[in-house]
């Protein structure tokens, strides 16, 4: 099913905290020299207009990047996520958002890879000729196509095995695909368990909508069961879910083998994020992590 356009999401609760995760998990990979590999599996269009055509439609933007645009009080990782947008808005007025590509474009280093898929035409086609453009940008003499980044016009949760492991052994692999048929969820089970038999070590990140049906809620529970060195699981509400089920009010990541520096990190800003972003008494979080059945059972819980 290709009906799905991110453009009318782009910037919203749930895109800060899958780009702030993001962007954190990369900041932890740089740490060392040795390159690394980033694996979109559902890129999207790269970048986003919020002030015209789908985005402005319903203005999700104002659930999410909007309320921390202005703010002074930012802690030193929201900080980070929200320079990652002002690079795309250098005059301050914030009119373009940036979908994960870019997050994990303005993070990389010279030598590490990024590897997008995207199965839309249309979205594959925005994200190609963004990319040709930010490449024609750094490397004028070039023609438009550099070794670090590559976009597949095609289905990532197929494309992914040809990847891995990847050359240095160091990797995030992002999974965020649209969830609009039930099918997505076991794609996102079936795609990681085989992906960890080629690359156990990766870090795996999932974003995932927090909804009322079944295969919603199972899908924790389900990747908390996965053959890896462990997990950690941080949700995110910005309000009480209306009763007829309308509208995106919660989501969360699901981080694979995540670097022992999150969870604390999370700790501290998630209580930030609720108080900025949140817009009733529903607002919250959850940050759980723990060990693989496989190694060890034991979950912690805030
Ligand atoms: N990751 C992007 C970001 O954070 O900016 C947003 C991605 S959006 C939630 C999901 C995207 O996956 C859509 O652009 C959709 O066209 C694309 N898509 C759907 N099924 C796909 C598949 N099997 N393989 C690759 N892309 C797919």
């Amino acid at each position: 099913m290709l009906s799905y356009r991110h453009a009318f999401h782009a910037g919203n609760h749930a895109d800060v905290l899958k780009h702030l995760v993001t962007i954190q998990l990369l900041r932890y990979l740089g740490q060392k020299d040795t390159s690394y590999m980033v694996i979109d599996t559902h890129a999207g269009a790269g970048v986003y207009a919020l002030d015209g055509g789908y985005a402005s439609k319903n203005a999700e933007f104002e659930t999410g990047i909007s309320r921390l645009w202005d703010r002074k009080d930012l802690p030193p990782a929201v900080a980070e996520y929200v320079d990652v947008v002002r690079q795309l808005n250098p005059d301050g007025k914030l009119r373009y958002y940036p979908g994960s590509p870019y997050c994990a474009d303005a993070v990389m280093r010279e030598q590490d890879r990024l590897r997008l898929f995207e199965l839309h035409p249309s979205d594959g086609k925005i994200l190609t000729d963004n990319f040709r453009r930010l490449e024609a940008e750094r490397n004028p003499r070039g023609n438009g196509r550099g070794k670090r980044v590559m976009i597949q016009l095609g289905d990532g949760f197929l494309g992914l095995k040809a990847l891995l492991p990847p050359p240095s052994r160091r990797g995030l692999v992002l999974i965020d695909p649209p969830y609009e048929v039930k099918e997505d969820y076991r794609h996102v089970k079936n795609t990681i368990e085989d992906a960890l038999t080629r690359f156990s070590t990766g870090t795996y990140a999932v974003w995932y909508p927090l909804l009322n049906r079944m295969e919603s809620r199972q899908m924790p529970d389900k990747l908390k069961r996965m053959k890896a060195n462990g997990w950690l699981n941080v949700t995110l509400t910005v309000k009480t879910p209306s009763p007829d089920g309308f509208g995106l009010h919660s989501s969360g990541m699901f981080v694979i083998n995540p670097p022992w520096t999150l969870e604390p990190m999370l700790k501290e800003l998630m209580p930030y994020l609720v108080k900025v972003l949140g817009t009733d008494s529903g607002a919250g979080f959850t940050l759980e992590s723990g060990q693989t059945k496989a190694v060890d059972t034991g979950t912690r819980r805030v």
